[in-house]
């Protein structure tokens, strides 16, 4: 049985709401939740984490989780209620800025209650824009541009990260790992518009700030999606890895109503590891329940987690190019065992360097 391990992250689901419908994103997220956190949630786990030992390593709070957090009328709070508990860590936020408002932006670079924020242009007009997440462009380049007038006027050091998915991109990709048609495509004959990502690029690029900021073309995609057709195919359970075991050892993920769900791929909160609202963030930290599918997902039994797992092949990153999705799925199913090797090699080719009495004290 792997150890449970310690927590360095918390991710917080402000919101499971979202005003965007984005091609890529599953429609069904947050199961049963609540669609917004309140602020007493956010204070029982920020006093747990100021408190508590055990939680110490807690040094990041990622706040837009499954979600866009500004629709929740109670963001800010939220976001004040970790910077008093928990002044060293960083917060950061993904937002599609439809509701991160100018009024809004100014209170977060005021108060600095963020330090990063990660947001998609998925477009250069209202037209590729609306393709891909099903919005309007104004209303988000209007709060882009205000919150980047705010952290200019204020010397702020807070980076804006833009990543941009071409709606051909996405189509192309599902249909060439998948075979069929993105699920939230509802006419294939919708125009596979161009791509588009030097037209974006050339637009954003002079308003931002090349030390703090980037922007760049996505090349691999998520289809967590595309589950549900997904899951009619037959599955070689035994080619995959949990893509998000890393994170899942070091961080937890806490739904709108308190729940510790399994990770970000797990849309619907399907997988519960236990609720925060009853028991000790440190507690569940360290419980069976969490240790044993930390085990499990080491072990590959996607079947038997059952929830999103069983469409492991939709939490992975695929390319256009499905031999380049093959090929990555293959290095993260060997690379631990050629770390582990390197790692062996590398002890005893140092142990063979060093003069005999540091030898002697390594034991070799
Ligand atoms: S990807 Fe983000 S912006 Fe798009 S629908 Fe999902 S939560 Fe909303
Ligand atoms: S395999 Fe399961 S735990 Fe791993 S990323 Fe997918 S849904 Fe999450």
């Amino acid at each position: 049985m792997e150890p449970a391990f310690t927590l360095t992250g918390v991710n917080l689901s402000l919101s499971t709401a979202c005003s965007a419908k984005c091609i890529f994103c599953p429609i069904q997220r947050g199961g049963g939740s609540p669609r917004h956190m309140s602020v007493d949630i956010v204070r029982n786990i920020v006093e747990q984490v100021q408190r508590e030992p055990a939680l110490r390593a807690v040094k990041h709070f990622e706040c837009g989780e499954n979600g866009d957090a500004f629709l929740n009328p109670q963001a800010l709070d939220c976001l004040r209620a970790i910077r008093q508990h928990v002044p060293d860590a960083g917060i950061s936020i993904f937002t599609n800025f439809q509701g991160l408002d100018p009024e809004i932006a100014e209170i977060l670079i005021k108060e600095k209650l963020v330090d990063r924020l990660w947001c998609n242009i998925d477009g250069h007009d209202e037209t590729h824009y609306r393709a891909v997440k099903n919005a309007g462009l104004e209303r988000a380049r209007k709060n882009i541009v205000a919150f980047l007038k705010h952290r200019e006027t204020a010397g702020a050091r807070v980076p804006l990260n833009i990543a941009c998915v071409n709606y051909h991109d996405y189509y192309t990709a599902i249909k060439k790992n998948f075979g069929f048609v993105p699920t939230n495509v509802k006419s294939p004959s919708e125009p596979l518009l161009r791509k588009n990502f030097g037209l974006i690029r050339a637009q954003w690029l002079p308003q931002l700030n090349q030390q703090l900021d980037s922007i760049q073309p996505v090349k691999f995609f998520f289809s967590w999606a595309e589950r549900e057709k997904a899951a009619l195919q037959p599955l070689n359970y035994k080619r995959y890895t949990c893509p998000a075991l890393h994170r899942i050892r070091t961080e937890a993920f806490i739904s709108p109503g308190g729940l510790w769900y399994a990770c970000c791929m797990d849309a619907a909160c399907e997988l519960i590891i236990g609720d925060t609202t009853r028991t000790p963030l440190a507690e569940l930290a360290k419980s069976p329940r969490r240790a044993g599918l930390i085990n499990m997902l080491a072990a590959r039994k996607f079947q038997e987690i059952g929830g999103p797992c069983k469409t492991v092949n939709c939490c992975e990153f695929i390319s256009l190019h499905p031999i380049e999705t093959r090929v990555r799925r293959v290095w993260r199913r060997v690379k631990p065992h050629v770390h582990g090797f390197m790692k062996r090699f590398q002890v005893r080719a140092g142990s063979r360097r060093l003069p005999t009495d540091q030898n002697a004290a390594l034991g070799g």
